[in-house]
């Protein structure tokens, strides 16, 4: 039995599909002659063609034009006879094809990165993106098809980017197990969306299971049994069907209102990451969007989403909630959550770095093209805009600065935008300390209970040997959610949670207690947390 955490409850029961990223050395590759080499150079070039040509079809099918244009570019770039020749040229003084591809590529992507223009630097990802694909291909390792794996299969990584589980057909994948991440982890959060069982922090899961392997992944208990016996089979079958009935029974609570038993009414939303997940938030009984985490529609590209982009996915979450509340918290990057393309210097603290909303009031372009995007959105639903990491007041008055920049910038172009509110997460010590004073100029509060558990006890929230003293109930905790609400209530501001304890059955009495409004939570959690809340004295 392999032990981790458990971070989005159910059991998976299937057989395993290692996903490797494996490393991209080819020191060891033995030189034959030019023309073999040739060979396998013009080969793994037509096999890239070949596969980019399908994931390019298939994107601008699913995903859209410009991701697609992406990828076409790729191809058009590599077909160019002088990249090619240049390679063989490589090939004919002796190197081997993996030498050729890299030495060529290299060239073009110190040529391109060192240009002032934006748009030619992007050139230099592109190429890498080529060049690592044609020495993966060269090396025979290339990744799993994430989106093509078979029925009931458990999916093994280190970790998962965003662009992993976006290709995560959630009607094949039993569980997913990784190396790294905590309950918080993106990996976890993008789990719980999909409602799919993860066991993460499972130390060397990727070398001690092999392919093909039957596993059962628990992930109430972050346990994995590898090779199961029959009678253990058996046995977590039928906790499986069970669980499943449980869930059915939860459907009683579908469009129920959140009200306790002494006759408050609550607000149970849920959060998310993607535009496509409000389907999910309405489909589960979501009475709005208490968190949409922005920095998903940045991550895993080559360049920041253009306002009009951005504008789309606002608005299409605003429209699927039908005037119901949409909180759209502004980009949280930094700290976990890397931005290759934005440029952020290495940190030796990223956690208490140039992250969140620090960075986007020194990067006022960037920021303002999301709150344009934002504002824009709002006429079509009761948008919110919430900003992240907020630590003094000072913080949100600028952001407010740059929001009035954006609605006159808006009005002389002549287009339509709606004003909104402006709230913050409470997300840090010092917010919760002088929340009294922050509810003089937030219109509402979340708590982030994920980042504020974490700098509240000084635990890093996804290392596993601190993960005791990463906990919500610990009295320190407790006594900063509690103060935070009770300003909340002074100020007359709507005070909510979107951070994990929001579900968390062991709380959800004692923040009813003390007059939170509004609880917001994974999706597949929405119809237990309102169950729990309406238990509630
Ligand atoms: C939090 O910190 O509680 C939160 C909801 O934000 P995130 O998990 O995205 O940091
Ligand atoms: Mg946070």
């Amino acid at each position: 039995m392999l032990k981790g955490i458990g971070a989005s409850q159910g059991y998976g029961i299937g057989k395993a599909v290692v996903i490797k990223n494996e490393s991209l050395d080819y020191s060891s590759v033995k030189y034959s002659d030019a023309e073999n080499e040739k060979k396998r150079l013009h080969d793994a070039v037509e096999k890239y063609c070949s596969q980019t040509q399908a994931l390019a079809e298939n994107l601008s099918k699913n995903a859209g034009e410009e991701e697609a244009e992406i990828l076409k570019g790729h191809l058009v770039m590599l077909q160019d006879p002088f990249m090619l020749s240049q390679m063989e040229d490589n090939i004919d003084s002796g190197s081997v094809a993996e030498a050729g591809v890299a030495t060529v590529c290299n060239m073009f992507i110190d040529m391109f990165s060192g240009v002032d223009d934006e748009l030619t630097r992007q050139r230099a990802s592109d190429v890498k993106d080529i060049r690592d694909c044609l020495l993966s291909i060269l090396l025979g390792t290339e990744t799993v098809d994430i989106s093509a794996v078979a029925p009931e299969s458990v999916l093994i990584a280190k970790d998962f980017t965003p662009s992993m589980t976006s290709q995560i057909n959630k009607e094949n994948v039993a569980a997913i197990i990784t190396e790294v991440g905590g309950v918080t982890s993106h990996s976890a959060i993008l789990a719980r969306a999909m409602g799919i069982p993860a066991v993460l922090s499972v130390k060397g899961v990727t070398d001690s299971v092999s392919d093909g392997e039957m596993l059962i992944a628990d992930g109430f208990k972050g346990k994995v049994i590898t090779d199961p016996s029959e009678a253990e089979l058996k046995k977590y079958r039928k906790k499986n069907d069970e669980y499943q009935k449980e869930k059915e029974s939860l459907s009683e609570y579908f469009g129920k209102p959140t009200v306790t038993k002494s006759g408050v009414l609550k607000k149970v939303y849920g959060n998310i990451a993607k535009a496509e997940d409000a389907q999910n938030v309405v489909q589960n009984g979501g009475e709005g969007i208490g968190l949409f985490r922005t920095e998903f529609l940045f991550m895993d590209r080559e360049h920041a989403p253009t306002e009009d982009e951005q504008f789309e996915a606002y608005s299409t979450v605003a429209k699927a909630l039908d005037g119901k509340e949409v909180i759209i918290r502004t980009l949280d990057i930094g700290g976990d959550k890397a931005v290759e393309y934005l440029n952020i210097d290495k940190e030796e603290n990223p956690f208490l770095g140039f992250r969140a909303i620090r960075y986007c009031l020194k990067n006022t372009e960037l920021f303002k093209t999301q709150l344009r995007a934002i504002l824009r959105a709002a006429q079509f639903g009761n948008i919110k805009i919430m900003l992240p990491l907020v630590t003094c007041v000072d913080e949100i008055k600028q952001a407010k600065v740059l929001i009035a920049e954006c609605i006159s910038e808006l009005e002389s172009e002549g287009k339509r935008y709606r004003d909104v509110p402006v709230g913050i997460m409470v997300e840090t010590p010092s917010a919760a300390i002088i929340s009294d004073l922050l509810a003089e100029e937030a219109a509402f509060f979340s708590i982030g209970t994920n980042d504020l558990t974490g700098y509240t006890m000084a635990v890093d929230r996804g290392n596993a040997n601190v993960s005791n003293l990463y906990d919500p109930t610990q009295p320190a905790v407790l006594r900063a959610i509690e103060m935070t609400i009770k300003n909340a209530k002074k100020a007359g501001i709507q005070v909510g949670m979107c951070g994990e304890a929001a579900a968390d059955e062991r709380l959800i009495p004692q923040l009813v207690e003390w007059g939170l409004d509004e609880f917001s939570v994974s999706p597949s959690s929405i119809l237990q947390t309102r169950k729990n809340i309406c238990n509630c004295k």
